[in-house]
């Protein structure tokens, strides 16, 4: 019988969530193997787990976690498919998402450069369907491996399958947990089509002196706007953008606007709008609020802050008030992005 990985019983996860929060896990289980997680299923007590990976997006509300944790460290990276020039590679779960894009890059691949540099891994990717500058995994995502921790298979979901929408997934409708991500397998090209939609990106690209940008150009380009214009959670915690920006019908976009004419509105899926929370957080008054060690960041009003020592339970209560707020005041209701866990 496979033995079960060695389990750390009451530790700190305040190394395990970019926020910083120093919540306590009554049961981490580093999964390095398949045979770790099928051995952690086969003794486990039916007490569902919290899949964990890089803790970029999840806010740790309790202080301390009973449910056992699965803290996904599985490796590897591989060319599938390379006949043509579209070629088809993995990586498994636990690889780092930005290790990932730049190995991708060595390959001579192009397709995930505009995704450079965001925190995390490659099993969390599909969850939130990751997006920035334009692009998001679901423009490259063929399939994704799952291990179903009820029944114990593994199955193979299609990119289709996995119902990718704006910061959403499939993953995201199931009962949490249920579906751990063990690989993902994306479609890159040899023949690189830059996607320079936005302005900022042409204008790194352009003070750079670069006009034909080759792939490796564009994902310098985007690291550098990312570490100037983001906080880093090694210097101050953080889980990137706090809230999604809300997808309105037209009629209430339009309402909106009547009465504050300089809302910025973007076009949204399925002839629907998309407004920025940001805007909307910063027009209440809540940029660069701090509330004991809670806060807002000064610079961007979408980016809750650890300032040293703040409680999870802190930084929802900001986040309950600031949405509550914009509730009030403009009657859109904000959803936020990380995965919130209470119990
Ligand atoms: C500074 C900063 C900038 C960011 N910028 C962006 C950005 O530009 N665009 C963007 O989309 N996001 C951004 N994010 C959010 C975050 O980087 C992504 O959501 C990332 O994919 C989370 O990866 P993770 O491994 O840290 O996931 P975690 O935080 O560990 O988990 C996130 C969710 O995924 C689930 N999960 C994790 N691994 C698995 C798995 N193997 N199987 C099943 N479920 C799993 C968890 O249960 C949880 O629900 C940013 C975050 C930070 C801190």
């Amino acid at each position: 019988m496979t033995p079960l990985p060695a389990v750390i019983r009451d530790g700190s996860l305040a190394r395990c969530n970019t926020f910083g929060l120093s919540a306590v896990a009554a049961e981490r289980w580093p999964v390095g193997s398949l045979d770790d997680l099928r051995a952690w299923r086969a003794a486990s007590t039916g007490r569902r787990p919290i899949v964990l990976g890089g803790g970029s997006n999840v806010l740790f509300v309790a202080e301390r976690i009973e449910r056992p944790i699965l803290h996904i460290q599985l490796r590897g990276r591989a060319v599938v498919d390379a006949a043509g020039d579209s070629v088809l590679v993995e990586a498994a779960a636990g690889e780092s998402w930005h290790e990932f894009v730049l190995w991708s890059l060595e390959q001579g691949l192009s397709g995930l450069e505009n995704l450079s540099l965001i925190p995390g891994t490659v099993g969390a990717a599909p969850v939130q369907n990751i997006g920035a500058y334009g692009v998001e995994i679901t423009h490259t995502c063929e399939a994704v491996e799952v291990f179903d921790l009820e029944d114990g298979a593994f199955r193979w979901l299609s990119s289709a399958e996995c119902a990718f929408g704006y910061r959403h997934s499939v993953f995201k409708r199931l009962p949490p947990d249920q579906q751990l991500i063990t690989r993902v397998r994306f479609r890159l090209s040899r023949r690189f089509e830059p996607v320079l939609g936005y302005g900022e990106l042409r204008a790194e690209l352009a003070r750079a002196g670069i006009e034909a940008p080759s792939a490796r150009d564009v994902s310098n380009a985007v690291c550098a706007i990312r570490r100037r214009k983001l906080p880093d959670p090694a210097v101050i915690g953080n889980a990137g953008s706090f809230f999604k920006n809300p997808i309105v019908e037209p009629a209430v976009a339009d309402r909106l606007i009547a009465t504050h004419p300089d809302c910025p509105r973007f076009p949204g899926p399925e002839g629907r709008v998309k407004l920025a929370a940001g805007w909307l957080i910063e027009r209440a008054g809540w940029k660069g609020h701090r509330r004991g060690a809670a806060g807002v960041h000064e610079a961007h009003a979408l980016v809750l802050v650890n300032h040293g020592g703040a409680s999870g339970a802190e930084i929802w209560q900001l986040a309950q008030d600031i949405r509550d707020d914009v509730a009030a005041k403009f009657g859109i209701r904000l959803e936020p992005e990380p995965r919130v866990i209470t119990d």
